[in-house]
């Protein structure tokens, strides 16, 4: 959709600054053809200028005319302390095209920069493109990344690294945020164009509804309740949920030091400036509520022009209320999912819980549980469950296969079927942080074909792959904590 919000106070023309010697370091077909752009029998843009505009040195390509290109400003709170302004300080809105909004992240210096290069390195590029398509294929919602071009200019960070700039597609980047910023600047009428452009181009269900503001807020909130769910189904941690990184549309975006759990670890850091665990595996839907109340309060004055303060206030609190109802019956249900149950039974909760601690108590593989868990027979015996093995203390773990065998035969579905079923939510493969490294250290020395490799695997992260089996092994021990720093 395109951005039509203008003004100083808005955005602000930026046009991306050129690197030299640009080169592919990946490229996805199917979010090119999202944008029509078409493909050669190498996987690359037909039209080789692509890597030009994607590199940020030029703004034509085709029929494309991307006269445009916009930076824009938001504002935020992070690690749960109001920032101010912060805004795109090195992402850099192109256009849109087919309603899908394309922007270079890395191409240089925008008007929000405030201290920052405007650059990103190659690192956290191949991160962010491999991580997008993974969590696409595995089904949640997310910015799509489209590729990665990149540069020997230099890039100061922790060391000295080189650039490359990931260019992203989604239907919009508008983020809480956006909200908070003219909020905070109390410019009411940019925050109703705001919420109006939203309600007209992503949530028409709020048009026509007695309380659009209200419902577009319900509906903001419902969309990244779900959104929050499936990332705890899947083992994912975001790293910073700060309000400027979450999505109006219930997208996940901004990847930056994120992580997947390898053995399941409730209070598991994924990123290591995040020394009060704020953003912990554990405390992501807590924080997305948190960052929802954020949105609450952004939005109170555009409630205001129907209601008295106090009402405003009443009902975004109630809509609030609702996030953790949301959110519980989604986890419920994606748990349930998990274990192959089809149906809600009474005991399912405390039966899932209990083997999260018991996965937690004996550091359990999260991902590789999970998938073999559809081997279990309704009549198999205990003595056959080689699972038992990974847990430490075995007359509880007993226990709970015992319980949960004897809740597999209230189940209707065939074993068979059972399987296909937990196989097709129970992924196979994701991007483990040592594997993201392995690829990311051969492409520091331009050997891209392992970035290629994982790409091609986390594309069906459902499927056996068997050749690929070992890319589905947790890490070993000594690569078990990668370090992923926010400085990317
Ligand atoms: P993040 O936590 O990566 O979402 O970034 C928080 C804020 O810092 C956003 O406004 C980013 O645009 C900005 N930022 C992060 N890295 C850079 C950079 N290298 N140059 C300019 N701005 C940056
Ligand atoms: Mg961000």
């Amino acid at each position: 959709m395109p951005f039509t919000l203008r003004g100083d106070d808005v955005c602000q023309a930026t046009p991306p600054t050129p690197l030299p010697n640009l080169y592919w370091v990946a490229f996805s077909p199917a979010v090119a053809k999202l944008i029509d752009l078409e493909i050669g029998n190498d996987g690359l843009p037909k039209d080789p200028e692509w890597l030009e505009v994607l590199g940020g040195n030029q703004l034509n390509v085709g029929a494309h005319r991307f006269s445009n290109p916009i930076s824009t400003a938001y504002s935020g709170h992070q690690f749960g302390t109001w920032a101010g302004q912060l805004g795109d300080g090195r992402a850099i809105l192109l256009g849109d095209i087919n309603h899908l909004e394309l922007q270079l992240k890395g191409a240089g210096r925008t008007h929000y920069s405030r201290m920052g290069d405007g650059r990103a390195v190659l690192r956290s590029s191949i991160r962010e493109f491999l991580c997008s398509e993974a969590m696409h294929a595995l089904g949640i919602p997310t910015s799509r990344a489209l590729s990665v071009v990149g540069s020997k200019q230099a890039v100061r960070r922790e060391t000295m690294e080189t650039a490359a700039v990931c260019s992203r597609i989604a239907p919009s980047f508008i983020r809480i945020g956006h909200f908070e910023h003219f909020a905070s600047l109390q410019n009411i009428v940019r925050l109703k164009e705001l919420a109006d452009l939203l309600i007209s181009e992503f949530y028409p269900e709020c048009v026509s509804t007695q309380d659009p503001y209200l419902n577009l807020f319900k509906e903001i909130s419902a969309r990244n309740a779900k959104l929050v769910a499936q990332w705890q189904s899947v083992g994912f941690c975001h790293g910073v949920l700060n309000s400027d990184n979450i999505s109006a549309l219930g997208l996940t975006i901004d990847y930056g030091p994120f992580g997947f759990l390898d053995h399941f670890e409730i209070d598991h850091i994924c990123n290591h400036s995040d020394h009060g665990g704020r953003y912990a595996y554990h405390r992501q839907p807590q924080i997305m509520h948190w960052n929802m109340a954020c949105l609450a309060s952004a939005m109170l004055p555009l409630l205001e022009l129907e209601h008295s303060a106090e009402e405003s206030q009443d009902l975004l609190r109630s809509a609030l209320e609702e996030f953790p109802l949301i959110y519980a019956k989604e986890w419920q249900q994606a748990f349930r999912l998990k274990l192959g149950l089809q149906s809600e039974q009474d005991g399912d909760i405390e039966l899932i819980e209990r083997l999260l601690q018991a996965m937690h108590d004996s550091k359990v593989d999260f991902t590789n549980f999970f998938r073999n868990l559809s081997n279990l027979k309704k009549e198999s015996k205990l003595t056959e469950i080689l699972q038992r093995d990974e847990f430490v203390d075995r007359e509880h773990i007993d226990q709970w296969f015992a319980d949960y065998i004897n809740r597999l035969q209230s189940e209707t579905k065939s074993d068979d079927d059972r399987k296909k079923l937990m196989d097709a939510v129970n992924p196979k493969y994701i991007l483990r942080n040592h594997l993201a490294q392995a690829a990311i250290e051969k492409a520091q020395q331009d050997d891209f074909s392992e970035v290629d490799v994982l790409f091609r695997i986390l594309s069906k992260p459902f499927d056996e792959q068997l050749a690929l089996h070992h890319y589905s092994k947790p890490p070993p021990l000594d690569l078990q904590r990668v370090a992923v720093s926010c400085s990317s």
